[in-house]
């Protein structure tokens, strides 16, 4: 069986407007945190690869310089606050981007991102493997593994999970004690494949429970979710 590694009372992937793809603010996102009991929350917002694949492809991207992360303080509440980064696998050699306007995170999720990862389908296992050799002590978690959505189907990309072979994800990140993400978000808007989760939760020694958040109410609702159905599905 699983443990999971973070408190139900915390949240460790938060996208805001500050810096990614989310629309609230980090004020807000703090505010509402607070409102809501939560003890830690981490905003990790996209890289800057995928940053620029956005602004290239809707013309909008962040607003605000990434070192303002450094000074920040929470003076709303007493939520603790941390800054990461949504890291992206780049390619088949297990490069990863993990910074935002090159300022890089101590800590990162792992995710690879359709029209992001630019790698051979077939070679993603190998992919993650190698980002793990390299990156072990950086990763936070590997994000939604079993993401099953064509965010542009214009694109004709496959979704990445087609190709993953999640029992050697799954081993891999046991025997590297790296957590694999419960996605909050691709669980309650129904992108996952349930299948696949079933599958790695069946083998996988750690998880993190997120929300993904990109507004208040992915804030509020995913993660009670996602714990709803971990029990409807006996894993709790
Ligand atoms: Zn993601
Ligand atoms: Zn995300």
């Amino acid at each position: 069986m699983f443990k999971i590694v973070n408190a139900k009372n915390t949240d460790h992937h938060i996208h805001s407007c500050t810096f990614s793809d989310g629309i609230n603010t980090i004020e807000e996102i703090v505010e509402y945190a607070g409102k809501m009991k939560l003890k830690e929350i981490t905003i990790s917002d996209h890289s800057q690869a995928e940053l620029e694949f956005s602004k290239k492809r809707y013309g909008v991207c962040q607003s605000t310089c990434r070192y303002t992360v450094n000074s920040y303080q929470n003076i709303k509440n007493n939520v603790k606050v941390n800054f990461s980064v949504e890291a992206d696998l780049l390619d088949a050699k297990g490069n990863v981007c993990f910074d935002i306007q090159g300022q890089k995170s101590e800590k990162f999720i792992l995710s690879a991102h359709q029209g992001i990862y630019l790698g051979k389908d077939k070679q993603l296992n190998e992919a993650y493997e190698k980002a793990i050799l390299k990156y072990k002590d950086k990763i936070t978690c590997i994000g939604h593994p079993c993401l099953d959505h064509n965010y542009y189907p214009d694109l004709h990309f496959a979704p990445l999970e087609t190709y993953l072979d999640i029992d050697r994800l799954t081993e891999f990140t046991n025997k590297h004690k790296i957590p694999l993400e419960v996605n909050g978000k691709s669980l309650i808007k129904k992108c996952e494949n349930e299948k696949l989760l079933k599958q790695m939760l069946e083998k996988a020694k750690l998880i993190m429970i997120n929300s993904d958040a990109h507004n208040l109410w992915g804030l509020k609702y995913p993660i009670p979710f996602a714990y709803k159905w971990l029990k409807e599905n006996s894993f709790l």
